[in-house]
């Protein structure tokens, strides 16, 4: 494509014809092939959409977008199956023991202190502690990055920030479908079209929520979906209204899925105050209450004492010390991990004095679980159109990110290798349509002012 471009320099330096040229068009043919020729990406995350949730309602948008494109029978997204693990594993590619993001909760083990998910959005050290999100590799590389409500967005790496960013007030409604909207219109319409971005994450905070409150089998979660669906009719239709359908990739997936809380005396829950042998005065430190995942660090000496009186207590409950967890889980190589980590079986929770977690759904389990997996859909110019593919890990996207905006990723526990079926072979990869556009442009406006020869150099 350079020697096309120098070609037509040339051409036009060399030409008798006292016709001007059409400099605009050249000098922006010439940009075009210094500059990146990838097309776009959008990234967009719906919270705990599991990955089955189009099964027992109409989803016409999402259908369509599985037609147009490639839809993956779910994925496995990481161990703690929360949202700020799950989402920084998406901006990373790295396991959650490797990138540090433990938990939704920040805390300290000596002054007893813990910021909640919002709070734990400007703790700059809780995010930025080795890994680097792929906005700021993309900054690093020359791109323009975007990041409407992702989590970590807000957070500063190594000196720098996702230059483009909405950051949700405190109090945010995170299933006004109004406001979805004036965000779409604002990543779509101000920053893909008007500021030229190349990279945009955008997050919305359902079908998570109406799972929590209602349970994954209700009829508000169906309804929510269905706003889900309509949502990606509107992404779709802005996109098309802003003529980027063929220069913008979009992949939408989820953080986790949601499993239904077993309750109501039908089954004994686990209150680890009610476990004979267990102590509170032996912990120094406990993050319980959070769903079914608790983790504690007992005062000196007393790790082997909490061990045994929770090991085997309660048949729905798994106790390990860090260095026994399951190496598949990739969640005991981290100092943030504390000594015992307890996982509830799906349908539990981990209580600590007393239950106060009533949620009718609940995520946070083993990522085994089916009821974890979340979707996976994407459609664009770089992906193959009507074709469903095997399951693959969470941590795969990255990669796959990185591919389609043409940057080098940074040490990532992911693998291209796993997703990359998804894409059309290169050679047909709708990369170049825009430098297709502007050939032709300059094509018809060489030919008006008489440059004969334009065809020829046009097959060079
Ligand atoms: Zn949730």
């Amino acid at each position: 494509m350079l020697l096309l471009c120098l070609a037509v320099l040339c051409l036009i330096a060399s030409s008798p014809c006292a016709a001007a040229p059409p400099w605009n068009s050249v000098s922006e043919l010439h940009s075009l092939f210094t500059a990146s020729t990838k097309n776009k990406l959008l990234l967009i995350s719906f919270d705990g959409f599991r990955w089955d949730y189009d099964r027992d309602v109409e989803t016409p948008n999402l259908d369509k977008m599985a037609q147009d494109g490639v839809k993956a029978v779910y994925v496995t997204p990481p161990f703690l199956t929360i949202t700020s693990p799950s989402h920084f594993t998406m901006l990373t590619g790295r396991y959650v023991e490797n990138h540090g993001v433990i938990h939704n909760v920040w805390f300290n083990t000596t002054t007893q202190e813990k910021k909640q998910y919002y709070e734990t959005q400007f703790v700059d050290s809780y995010w930025d502690n080795g890994s680097l999100p792929i906005w700021i590799t993309a900054q690093r590389q020359g791109l323009k990055a975007g990041s409407l409500h992702f989590p970590g967005t807000a957070a500063t790496y190594k000196g720098e920030i996702v230059r483009v960013r909405q950051v949700e007030p405190r109090f945010y409604d995170h299933s006004n479908e109004t406001d979805w909207r004036l965000n779409i219109d604002k990543v779509i319409g101000e920053w893909f079209h008007q500021q030229d971005l190349d990279f945009v994450s955008l997050y919305f905070g359902e079908p998570d929520l109406a799972g929590h409150d209602y349970g994954p089998d209700s009829p508000e979660r169906r309804e929510m979906v269905q706003q889900v669906d309509r949502t990606v009719g509107y992404i779709r239709d802005k996109i098309q209204d802003h003529g980027l359908t063929d220069r913008l990739n979009i992949i939408i997936t989820a953080d986790h899925g949601m499993s239904k809380i077993l309750r109501g005396g039908l089954v004994e829950e686990i209150v680890l105050s009610k476990i004979p042998g267990f102590s509170f005065r032996d912990i120094k430190f406990q993050l319980l209450d959070y769903g079914p995942v608790g983790m504690l660090l007992p005062k000196e000496g007393m790790l082997e004492k909490v061990y045994q009186a929770l090991k085997g207590s309660h048949p729905h409950l798994r106790v390990y010390k860090k260095e026994e967890m399951p190496a598949r889980l990739h969640y005991s190589n981290h100092p943030r991990l504390q000594p015992i980590i307890l996982i509830a079986d799906p349908g539990y929770i981990v209580n600590g004095f007393l239950p106060v977690n009533f949620n009718k759904g609940d995520h946070g389990f083993d990522n085994e679980d089916m009821d974890m997996k979340a979707f996976f859909r994407v459609v664009g110019p770089d992906f193959q159109k009507n074709l469903i593919v095997d399951p693959f890990d969470l941590v795969d996207v990255y990669p796959l990110m990185c591919h389609l905006l043409g940057i080098n990723p940074e040490i990532t526990d992911g693998h291209l290798d796993n997703t990359k079926h998804m894409l059309v072979p290169r050679e047909n990869t709708g990369g170049d349509n825009k430098s297709k556009y502007l050939i032709s442009e300059l094509q018809l406006t060489l030919k008006s002012n008489h440059y004969e020869h334009f065809d020829q150099v046009y097959l060079i």
